[in-house]
């Protein structure tokens, strides 16, 4: 079966994406040879990236941060725009994310599940004042709110929990779904590899350039970018 026909003779697909998504919209994936894992810096991006390092190195964080994680002026490409249309159409019921860019809602999406939380939104810590990223990306050192405290950024550092209610849902959407579409992920990072063992549907896809761990439980794998993939489709 051609991917075209499994969408065509579905109407409940899960997507489940990875950094990959967003490689064709210009953002380095964290974990490619050339992605920010092998980016000259102090310390190593696991370790800026972490819980730990924000509340003692919060500075430093924000000086990487705002260098590496917030990306200005990216446009979602056409893996993003055919899931919305998908969406739209009422074939698609969920897009689960491990991206923190956004591109998905920007694409028109409205059902998008960010298991690490997004770069867009960003909340004081003592009054949970909201903040967007423009207030992070125009200030320098540490952002402060107006009452005097530190504002985070709503991403998931290493060595915090994911969002409760994120992980429900999207374990539900996928235990419903009829087709689980994975795309851009190579699946070695938890928790990916786990939340697809609760698809229970017709057909496993997976879109992804290199092989995923994976593969032998999907009905479809394509090796190729997922941009030109779902772009090509007629929906
Ligand atoms: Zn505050």
């Amino acid at each position: 079966m051609t991917l075209q026909e499994i969408i065509d003779g579905s109407d409940n697909i899960v997507f489940f994406g990875g950094a990959g998504v967003s490689t064709e919209s210009g953002i380095p994936d964290f974990r490619s040879v050339d992605g920010l894992y092998n980016q000259k810096y102090d310390y190593p991006p696991e370790t800026i990236l972490s819980h730990t390092f924000f509340i003692d190195k919060t500075e430093e964080f924000y000086k990487f941060y705002r260098d590496k994680l917030i990306v200005k002026n990216v446009q979602p490409n056409k893996a993003h725009t055919a899931l919305a249309k998908l969406e739209k159409k009422g074939k698609l019921k969920a897009v689960i994310t491990q991206n923190i860019d956004g591109l998905h809602q920007l694409a028109g999406s409205k059902n998008a599940l960010e298991l690490h939380g997004s770069t867009l939104r960003n909340y004081c810590m003592d009054c949970g004042k909201f903040y967007d990223v423009d207030y992070i990306a125009s200030n320098t050192g540490v952002p402060k709110c107006e009452c005097g405290g530190i504002v985070k950024p709503d991403v998931v550092l290493y060595e915090e929990m994911l969002n409760d209610d994120t992980i429900s849902k999207s374990v539900k959407f996928i235990s419903e779904a009829d087709t689980l579409i994975i795309g851009g992920t190579s699946l070695n990072v938890y928790p990916a590899a786990g939340f697809i063992n609760y698809f229970g549907g017709r057909y496993m896809v997976i879109i992804n350039k290199a092989s995923t761990p994976a593969d032998k439980q999907a009905k479809l794998v394509i090796n190729e970018p997922i941009g030109e993939v779902l772009g090509k489709l007629k929906i």
